[in-house]
């Protein structure tokens, strides 16, 4: 790319000359100024540019804004270069050295022109290479911080979640071992339910881990099939009733369509893991709203509770792995469901978003746009 060279020259035949000898190799930004030489100037220093001429003119007028503008672009070096009459450049202005990086004398020599400005924009492409060097460096190591963060955050929450089913499976072995024979077979069968949700509750944080692994290496699959999207729902709800322990009702509203071309195998975990969210965070007694509405282009899932809310600080991470809401202490989780639900939706080409009143309410809405299979609806 051209670099580009500004030209605050105040007088005019100079900047004519100045800019006619540097149009081939250069862009040139070299502004007709007459009374107005102050404000156009002042405007064109702000611009974007690799090397400035000046001239008295500009020394005397525009001093504070190119010290400002120096100022700005530190530390990448941004030469100005002073073009004066030998006689003159005693005359110019005090501590000339902090404000300039070479002078050029009238009458121009292009030779030295040339040699001048090369040397000088080499050192400041070095000065831009060093600089964007520089950020790299910084992004590698705020990437490496956030994945050893990530790496610390995963081995706490995943033994951690890990413990607590392990720890009553152990509990409830022991027991059996104890008691076994004499347990009454409805104690026998209650206890071998407990079991049944704590090896599911491994074997879904295994799961969710796996698909972590999967997604980093870009192999996650998506396989769309018909699917009746309504009994799809119902379905899921009594599910999620049942295995998760959770007993709010559920106000489930269908409208529209009901085939359509999806991957059920993703759809699943995602509806499952907002569902028992939604319950999960939200009092017993109270209601949570699953509205389906599938119109002609797009089919939108919407799940509402009236729980402990999300504050707003929090939103803008809640879709990252392992990110959980500063209020969701004392609630057992790992931050994984929403990251992977994102991911899956995407899958599908859709998006999902949120919108929370802490304390008051919480609404995710899953939007996928769609093609219906048949126009059967019941
Ligand atoms: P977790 O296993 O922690 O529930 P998720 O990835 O499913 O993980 O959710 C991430 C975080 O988002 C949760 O830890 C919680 O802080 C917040 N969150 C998700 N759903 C809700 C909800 N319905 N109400 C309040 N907070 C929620």
């Amino acid at each position: 790319m051209l670099k580009r060279i500004l030209i605050l020259i105040e007088h005019q035949q100079n900047r004519q000359m100045l800019s006619q000898s540097l149009a081939q190799d250069y862009q040139v930004l070299s502004p007709e100024v007459k009374e107005d030489f102050v404000v156009v100037g002042e405007q064109m220093l702000s611009e974007d540019f690799d090397l400035c001429f000046i001239d008295f003119g500009a020394i005397y007028y525009l001093r504070a804004k190119m010290e400002a503008r120096r100022e700005a672009e530190s530390p990448i070096f941004l030469p100005f270069v002073f073009l004066t009459t030998l006689k003159d450049v005693g005359l110019s202005t005090d501590h000339l050295e902090q404000l300039i990086d070479d002078l050029i004398y009238l009458p121009i020599r292009k030779i030295e022109l040339r040699t001048k400005l090369r040397v000088l924009l080499r050192s400041r492409s070095s000065s831009l290479g060093l600089q964007a060097a520089q950020l790299k460096l910084k992004e590698a190591l705020i990437q490496e911080q956030d994945l050893n963060q990530l790496k610390s955050r995963f081995v706490s929450i995943v033994s951690h979640e890990f413990r607590n089913p392990l720890n009553s499976i152990s509990g409830m072995a022991q027991i059996f071992e104890l008691y076994g024979d004499n347990l009454p077979p409805e104690k026998k069968a209650e206890l071998l339910q407990q079991l049944q949700r704590n090896v599911s509750k491994m074997t879904n944080l295994l799961d969710n881990v796996l698909v972590l692994g999967r997604k980093d290496m870009g192999k996650l699959e998506f396989n769309p099939a018909s699917l009746n999207l309504k009994i799809f729902c119902r379905d899921l709800i009594a599910e999620v009733q049942t295995v998760f322990e959770h007993k709010q009702t559920v106000n489930f509203a269908y409208q529209g369509e009901q085939e359509f071309n999806l991957d059920s195998k993703l759809l699943h975990p995602v509806l499952t893991n907002l569902l028992s969210n939604a319950c999960k965070y939200s009092p017993k007694d109270s209601a949570i709203d699953f509205e389906v509405s599938c119109q002609t282009e797009e089919i939108v899932l919407a799940i509402r509770d009236r729980g402990i809310g999300i504050p707003a600080a929090d939103i803008p991470n809640l879709f990252n792995s392992f990110y959980r809401a500063s209020n969701s202490q004392g609630f057992q989780g790992t931050g994984l469901g929403l990251a992977i639900a994102k991911e899956y939706i995407e899958l599908h080409q859709g998006a999902i978003a949120v919108s929370s009143e802490p304390k008051v309410s919480t609404s995710f809405v899953i939007t996928i746009p769609v093609k219906t299979t048949t126009n059967k609806s019941t």
